[in-house]
């Protein structure tokens, strides 16, 4: 039998921000439109709208341990 007990578990996609103006990192959920050095969305800390995407990176939930 092939996977017959194996659960299914999707990781969750997130990309993170880098600010060019404060150098701040916020990490969110993946949206279609994201690309590594793409362009981010605005810096929740300083509302620079001069953000890009530095890593896209999948993470699996936590109930998996
Ligand atoms: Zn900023």
């Amino acid at each position: 039998m092939l996977f017959g007990k194996k659960k299914e578990i999707t990781p969750e996609i997130y990309s993170k921000d880098t600010c060019l103006s404060c150098t701040e990192i916020t990490k969110r959920h993946h949206e279609e439109r994201d690309y590594v050095y793409g362009v981010g969305l605005q810096c929740k800390k300083c509302m620079s709208p001069n953000t890009i995407v530095t890593a896209i990176y999948g993470e699996y939930p936590e109930e998996d341990r």
